[in-house]
């Protein structure tokens, strides 16, 4: 039997902090699932999503096809589209309250809005109000890469049961003309621990024996692995930013001059 294709996330994807945070903040939930078929090869990458690339779903649904118990936890859904998804009649009724209602008791739908089309305030805002108008009730927008605040809300969204909608708002590297300058690891004080690698699995970091690198011609500036490391030995230049700084950065390099 072929094996499911598994692939890497692009340094400095928005996607991998939404990841991380639906993963972070079910932590623990017995009956969790995330899944999605988002279309991108590396989608599902981190345990315990059930899809990792288009068809790669049916080949590991099985895995986590399991009863979802009722105690001690709610069973929580952690459902992943792309903006693009919401575009046309058929599939904003497919993706209703009504519609995902049966995924679980507590449903979050997690829409990736990071495609040219979503590169300003009002085409995101205008995806909530979509979302909205199908009948779910409470819909946030945050920042995928400001992972403290997205996995604080993520968690009061599968707190709450129900069904709630999350917009990870932050552009595709991709849409990047004007490239953010690299993070950097201090090489002596780096101890080695594998934990920003591990975390973030970003291709821009590597174990350069007997500490860690970044190599400055991958790394897109996206600063989740600051967060990470818990020695704080991983330098950013954009360290004086709030996360609504950093956010708002990405998008003006979408829109800078090449
Ligand atoms: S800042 Fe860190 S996580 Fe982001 S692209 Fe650079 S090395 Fe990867
Ligand atoms: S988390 Fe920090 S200390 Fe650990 S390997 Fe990465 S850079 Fe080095």
């Amino acid at each position: 039997m072929q094996r499911p294709q598994q692939g890497v996330l692009c340094a400095g994807c928005p996607h991998r902090g939404a990841y991380l945070a639906a993963k972070n903040a079910t932590r623990g939930m017995r009956g969790r699932v995330i899944c999605g078929d988002v279309g991108c090869p590396a989608v599902g990458y981190l345990y315990p999503a059930a899809a990792a690339c288009p068809g790669g779903m049916e080949r590991l649904l099985d895995r986590y096809k399991q009863e979802i118990p009722t105690e001690p936890t709610a069973p929580a859904c952690v459902r992943f589209i792309r903006d693009t998804a919401l575009g046309s009649a058929d599939t904003a009724e497919l993706f209703s309250a009504d519609a995902l209602a049966c995924e679980g008791q507590s449903v979050v739908l997690a829409v990736l809005a990071s495609s040219a089309a979503c590169t300003t305030r009002e085409a995101i805002e205008a995806l909530g109000e979509q979302l909205l108008a199908g009948g779910i009730k409470t819909v946030a927008i945050v920042d995928p890469l400001d992972l403290e605040r997205a996995e604080t809300v993520l968690r009061e969204l599968v707190g709450q049961g129900g069904v709630s909608a999350v917009i990870f708002a932050s552009p595709c590297n991709l849409l990047i003309k004007e490239p953010l300058e690299p993070a950097e690891v201090d090489r002596y004080t780096c101890v080695g621990c594998h934990r920003c690698a591990q975390i973030t699995g970003c291709p821009a970091l590597s174990l350069a024996p007997p500490a860690y690198r970044i190599d400055p011609d991958l790394c897109a500036g996206c600063d989740l692995c600051v967060t990470t490391c818990r020695t704080q030995v991983i330098y950013t230049p954009r360290l004086r930013m709030t996360p609504e700084q950093r956010n708002a950065l990405r998008y003006e390099a979408t829109r800078a001059s090449s």
